[in-house]
């Protein structure tokens, strides 16, 4: 099998065995990103390939024929460029980062960096991981690999992509509202949302803080594991990170059932609005899950229908807060022509900005102006605990849930752009389990007429990803949804 089609799993075991050499692995993967990167547009920024090699060739010099490495050892790696990279240009999607380049790493980077992964490049996405779509990058749309007149879903779009043209073998994203799940369903890879406060944030750049989480975007559910396994842990220097014991994910998979769980289907999340291929496919993935042992529930989450206006005002109150310090001083891009100090602010702000997060920006001040803060922001927040509440009370009688990731395939290039809430719908089903803080999982569970992929999503208790994980992989191992690439053709 070629290089690049191996899952994170398949190419560590080569590299280990000896049977493939760090430069191998370099030069393969260049080379396709040479063969499809001009379609696709996955990357912001690629490293540059003359040091991978010599980096490459400095471990094969060093090790022997067997080896025992670390597990990330010469795996090539993308990372969302919105998650910080020490020498390495870092823009979040937004002209206002332009020319910037981190002094330090994130925590998540430096896990990996520690274990010589080779960090291939920076990938696209939403300005400030702000849409569905990748459409509102300033650095222009990436491209769904299955079709490329459609989107690849967003924020976390470049990861998906990457990872499923075979640009590298997995990917980080980051989820506020839905950004690493959403993108994977529509590329027919495997996204993880960690309970938040898994993965440290150090150095993930602020959208909304309470709900950003750094996750790996992934072949196959192994390979989210054996990513989890390098992410997780306390970070002294994320306060909201949690001190909680790391288990080894993949240990989840000695039982390959789903026998003694209860999983639970929310009956809104079946409800008006979703295509029928999605709700026939995931209706499909619940039925491998009962054939495997697991008993199945109708359960009720009465506050969904408000989720997507609490995420709203919460994370873009937040994002307001956390864009203040994007002034032209502190960081990057700086308006060049101005007369005094505020007027540098105001113009590079104007300037460096795109349209979806000056909307964001104002939404976010104004739900957090004086005279509004009680009716927009305080309510927000009073709901959230709601929502928060109705997954607690459900989660006492099941142990998983099961829904869609996203209520329709991928959709066209261009066809949400102008209808923001129509953007913001897409992220329905993501939100609660962001807004809730808990695990949550999608996988690939079918394709469409069309030839798009479906994904399903699985919603754990709280740090219970294990659970989660070994849910998805029962079923990944059940059905051969994952093992399905696409072909990348001009003009479709
Ligand atoms: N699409 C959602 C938004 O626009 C979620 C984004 C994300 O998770 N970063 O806010």
């Amino acid at each position: 099998m070629s290089l690049v089609k191996c899952t994170l799993k398949e190419l560590q075991d080569r590299f280990t065995r000896g049977d493939v050499s760090a430069v191998e692995i370099v030069r393969a993967y260049f080379l396709r990103i040479g063969v499809v990167e001009s379609k696709v547009k996955a990357y912001i920024t690629l490293n540059d390939k003359e040091a991978m090699l010599s980096q490459a060739q400095a471990l094969d010099d060093a090790l022997s024929a067997w080896r025992r490495t670390e597990p990330m050892m010469a795996m090539p790696i993308a990372i969302k460029d919105n998650i910080c990279t020490e020498g390495l240009p870092t823009t979040c999607g937004s002209r206002i980062l332009g020319g910037f380049s981190p002094p330090y790493s994130a925590t998540a980077v430096d896990a990996l960096r520690a274990q010589q992964c080779f960090l291939i490049g920076k990938t696209n996405l939403d300005e400030f991981g702000m849409g569905s779509s990748t459409e509102y990058s300033a650095f222009g749309p990436s491209r769904n690999p299955w079709k490329l007149s459609c989107v690849p879903g967003g924020s976390s779009g470049g990861s998906a992509a990457a990872v499923a043209a075979d640009e590298c073998v997995a990917a980080l994203g980051t989820d506020t509202g839905g950004s690493i799940r959403q993108p994977a369903a529509c590329c027919g890879v495997v996204g993880l949302k960690p309970t938040y406060g898994r993965v440290s944030r150090y150095g993930l750049i602020a959208f909304a803080s309470s709900l950003d989480q750094i996750g790996p975007i992934t072949k196959d559910v192994m390979d989210a594991a054996l990513m989890l396994n390098v992410l997780a842990g306390h970070d002294p220097r994320d306060s909201t990170s949690a001190d909680k014991p790391v288990p080894d994910f993949t240990r989840a998979f000695k039982k390959k059932d789903v026998k003694k769980l209860t999983i639970g289907v929310p009956l809104e999340f079946f409800a008006e609005g979703l295509d029928p291929e999605v709700n026939d496919a995931v209706g499909e993935a619940l039925a491998v899950l009962e054939e495997l042992g697991g008993t199945i529930h109708e359960v009720s989450l009465p506050h969904t229908g408000v989720a997507v206006a609490t995420y709203y005002i919460v994370a873009t109150a937040e994002a307001s807060s956390n864009l203040a310090r994007y002034d032209g001083v502190k960081y990057g891009f700086r308006a060049k022509e101005s007369p005094d100090l505020l007027e540098m602010y105001r113009i590079t702000r104007q300037e460096g900005f795109g349209p979806e997060v000056k909307r964001r920006i104002m939404l976010g001040t104004y739900a957090l102006s004086s005279g509004y803060y009680d009716a927009y922001y305080a309510k927000a927040q009073a709901v959230r605990t709601l929502i928060r509440q109705d997954f607690d009370r459900v989660f006492q009688d099941v142990d998983l849930l099961v829904t869609p990731v996203m209520p329709t395939p991928a959709f066209q290039l261009g066809e949400k752009i102008e209808d923001p809430l129509q953007m913001y719908l897409s992220d329905l089903y993501t939100i609660s389990a962001s807004l809730a803080g808990i695990p949550a999982i999608s996988l690939p569970c079918g394709l469409s007429r069309k030839g798009l992929p479906i994904g399903m999503q699985i919603l754990g208790r709280p740090f219970e990803e294990d659970v989660v994980l070994r849910a998805a992989r029962a079923y990944e191992l059940a059905t051969d949804w994952h093992k399905k690439r696409p072909l990348i053709r001009q003009g479709r």
